[in-house]
């Protein structure tokens, strides 16, 4: 038996150093980045923010949002075509969208529908997710992928180790998708023992993906998946060497958001459930199939209204710790930052007397 005896991090494990800094205001900041990939000749300039391919999440009502800032919208893959052909009638962002897929025969033959449709040219990134990357099954699955789309960013995964960050960037993805275990509605670690800290799958993953170039092209890129539970663990992960960073349950819970909106007591709250959940096989699929253990629960969280007020706070925060560090832009976060490994992240001494902001 081997074991690794670094201890590997997640956010809340540590703070960011704050250094001097020629800053004069947070408006200074820019949070755009612009990439080259390693396969897609596409270039792409947005901020690298991506709504999770979840049916409370990834909805059109978000994509049509989150484009005001361009940011990206990864759409969940039970919209049908037409419902597909409908949105995009009126919307002309494919920078803005991610096709999402998994790797059943079904999803490979929609796709094709999409794209005879001649829907490809609507979205610039397509998602390949499925829970476990690690299977020979789901790189055979993305080569094909790559194959049908040659130029377009794929995103797939998940992983969370290096070795597999780059055998799916060989194999034909642009960003690999790195997270196991860590999303706020999952509970494959309680289900099945797997898991890596999110914020050092990060680190090594990025370290690993951004190794792989080729002459005038980007190199291998990653985004980190979920565990995001304050603006902070955004800024920490760009901090860390992510590309992108996916949010579900930060976008949840809004008008924009997907899941019902339900009233308990007075209340407000809105759905939200994971992916591979009960409810949500029940819901998509009609019955949870007996083989299957549910990786993912099911929850309602306080209804917090429009997704705008939000995604203004996440982006003034995001700003704010570029101020801190010295970082004129997003792309300098990662070379500015300087992690230091914490034992309390907040002060919550008032928290006793049942504080109540007002
Ligand atoms: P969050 O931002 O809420 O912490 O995490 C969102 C991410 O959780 C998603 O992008 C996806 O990778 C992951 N996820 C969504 N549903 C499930 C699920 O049912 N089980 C597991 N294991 N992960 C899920």
């Amino acid at each position: 038996m081997r074991i690794e005896k670094d201890v590997k991090l997640d956010f809340e494990d540590v703070l960011i150093r704050p250094k001097r800094s020629t800053l004069k205001s947070r408006k200074d900041v820019d949070l755009e980045r612009t990439f080259k990939f390693l396969h897609s000749s596409k270039t792409w300039t947005g901020i690298p923010i991506i709504a999770a391919n979840m049916d409370t999440v990834g909805t059109f009502e978000m994509a049509r949002t989150l484009s005001e800032y361009k940011m990206v919208t990864a759409l969940h893959k039970f919209y049908n075509v037409d419902e597909i052909k409908e949105f995009f009638k009126d919307f002309n962002k494919p920078d803005s969208v991610a096709y999402s897929l998994g790797v059943r025969d079904e999803d490979f033959d929609k796709l094709r529908s999409v794209l005879a449709e001649g829907l490809g040219e609507k979205f610039n990134f397509i998602c390949l997710d499925v829970p476990n990357g690690y299977l020979e099954y789901v790189t055979g699955k993305l080569r094909e992928l790559r194959e049908l789309c040659p130029d377009h960013i794929i995103i797939a995964g998940n992983v969370v180790t290096n070795e597999m960050a780059e055998e799916l960037v060989l194999n034909g993805a642009d960003i690999a998708k790195i997270g196991i275990g860590n999303g706020s509605a999952c509970t494959t670690r309680l289900q099945t023992g797997i898991g890596y800290p999110q914020l050092s799958a990060v680190i090594e993953c990025s370290d690993a993906a951004h190794g792989i170039t080729k002459h005038e092209k980007g190199c291998g890129l990653i985004v980190s998946d979920g565990g995001a539970v304050h603006p902070s663990c955004v800024a920490k992960a760009f901090c860390g060497g992510a590309d992108f960073v996916m949010l579900g349950s930060l976008l949840a819970g809004h008008d924009q958001s997907g899941g019902e909106l339900i009233e308990r007591d007075g209340k407000k709250f809105k759905e939200y459930y994971g992916m591979s959940s009960g409810k949500a096989q029940e819901k998509h699929y009609g019955e949870k199939p007996n083989y299957r253990a549910s990786e993912g629960r099911s929850l309602s969280i306080p209804y917090k209204g429009d997704v705008n007020v939000f995604v203004e706070e996440l982006l003034g925060s995001l700003r704010s710790t570029a101020t801190y560090m010295g970082a004129r832009r997003l792309k300098e976060f990662s070379k500015r930052a300087t992690f230091i490994l914490v034992n309390r992240q907040l002060n919550k001494s008032l928290e006793r007397y049942n504080t109540e902001n007002f």
